[in-house]
């Protein structure tokens, strides 16, 4: 039994054993007990209201003087009040260090709660978004009022972090970037990347130039090319010279062409002249140009598109990143195989996939195919083609630039599959074209 509680009941024990004597003497036991339990009841009574006074006063003094297991009682929850008492301080001074950290940070960090309004911001969050205490509680899409940080804000997908220029300085570019934690709450990091940003500002810009400048020398070049290439009694080695002075040029021609192509998709806003393309004459046209490009010999390549379908978007790029996977799969597949151009449509998306049957890409390159001057090189074949490396890269940016996504499945040997694949949004019903009967042509 606990040590306090075998003293409290030997008090009992004693208390009964005075009282009973007292009661014997004076021939009254009953009483003597009733009397000797009430004064026991009272002493328990004061206890406790020493022990309420005590518990409830805010200063923390030490506990009062009592004895036997109240004095116990008293001594152990002093105890754990000094326990609690300690971790509190050290969980505060935790609380401070972190909050002193976050405040030396560069970047701004912001917490909002599950409605999506200020909680709690750092110093850095002020400068660069000039915030103040008296906005905190407030919504923090009334203080980033861009239309594409509220549409990334509200879309609740934070995958990826949103480039913009500050709300309060339109030369500066900061960088946001949402993470969820807690129940619903979030936390934004602001991070100032002008710096990061010029300096991309100036590769495409150079890029642009250099690209542009180099075009008139070699419009020269191949003029000059060509017409010496046609001048009589060349000697064999000299016609093998200009075969490949010509090859070349015509090379580099492409691949300028493409890095152009490729920086004014970079630099041009996307929501430029984005209207209703009918997809059946689009891949008519395509397959029209892919059969020049194999001079006649590719000949088995089949559309199956249904005749009322439009896609809502840019034709030029559209007819690029659509021709370049077509083209590919020209370049990369036998002249006997087949060919499939198709428009499949489902709940979500409409996609457009062009399937060939030639070699195939190992599933290592798959990842990489989109980035700029990659190319497989798994035998001359590559070389031989005339690719300039820069095709799929641009398709991955015209997609881009349409909510759309490349799919890529392929084979070693059994031939591959580009889609690309648009939201459900973009596509366009057309009415069905009634046959005048008056019209010759349509009677015809
Ligand atoms: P390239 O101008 O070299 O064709 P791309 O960016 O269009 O550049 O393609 C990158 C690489 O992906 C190509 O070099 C080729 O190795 C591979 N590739 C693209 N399309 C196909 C295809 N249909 N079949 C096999 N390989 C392909």
């Amino acid at each position: 039994m606990h040590k306090g509680l075998g003293a409290e009941l030997r008090r009992i024990a004693f208390l009964t054993l005075i009282c009973l004597i007292f009661g014997w003497l004076n021939g009254h036991i009953t009483w003597t007990l009733i009397i000797g339990g009430g004064l026991y009841m009272g002493w328990v009574l004061m206890q406790i209201r020493q022990l309420y006074l005590w518990v409830t006063s805010r200063r923390r003094e030490p506990p009062p003087e009592t004895l036997g297991i109240w004095g116990e009682i008293f001594d152990n929850i002093y105890r754990m009040q000094r326990r609690h008492e300690k971790e509190r301080r050290r969980l505060q001074g935790m609380i401070r260090r972190s909050q002193q950290t976050t405040a030396a940070l560069r970047d701004g960090v912001v917490i909002l709660d599950a409605q999506g309004n200020l909680n709690w911001w750092n110093e850095a969050a002020e400068t660069l978004l000039g915030l103040q205490p008296i906005d905190s509680g407030h919504p923090l899409v009334n203080f980033i009022r861009h239309p594409n940080f509220i549409a990334y804000f509200e879309a609740n997908e934070y995958d990826n972090p949103l480039n913009l220029a500050s709300p309060r300085n339109d030369s500066k570019q900061l960088q946001y970037q949402i993470n969820r934690f807690g129940k619903g709450e979030r936390l934004l990091i602001v991070r100032d990347i002008t710096r990061v940003h010029r300096l991309e500002q100036v590769r495409k810009d150079f890029v642009a130039n250099v690209s542009h400048e180099l075009r008139t020398p070699l419009t020269v070049l191949r003029g000059y090319i060509e017409t010496l290439s046609m001048a009589p009694d060349l000697q064999p080695v000299m016609v093998r010279a200009f075969e490949q002075m010509q090859q070349q040029s015509e090379r580099m021609t492409l691949l300028i062409n493409d890095l152009l192509t490729l920086s004014n998709l970079e630099t041009e806003g996307n929501e430029k002249k984005q209207k209703k393309i009918p997809l059946l004459p689009l891949l008519e046209s395509i397959r029209a140009d892919a059969l020049v490009l194999s001079d006649g010999k590719h000949e088995d390549i089949r559309i199956k598109c249904p005749d009322n379908l439009a896609l809502l978007a840019n034709k030029k790029e559209l007819h690029s990143a659509f021709s370049n996977l077509v083209f590919n799969a020209v370049k990369y597949s036998d002249a006997d195989t087949q060919i499939q151009l198709k428009i499949s449509v489902d709940e979500t998306a409409i996609s457009f996939s062009v399937k060939d049957q030639g070699e195939g890409i190992d599933p290592i390159h798959i990842p990489r195919l989109t980035e700029r001057f990659y190319r497989v090189d798994n035998n001359s074949r590559n070389s031989d083609q005339g690719g300039t490396g820069l095709g799929l890269a641009i398709v991955k940016h015209i997609l881009l630039r349409h909510d759309a996504h490349l799919g890529i499945i392929s084979k070693p040997g059994k031939g591959s599959t580009f889609s690309c694949i648009f939201p459900i949004e973009r596509l366009i019903e057309l009415p069905p074209v009634v046959a005048d009967p008056d019209d010759e042509d349509t009677a015809a």
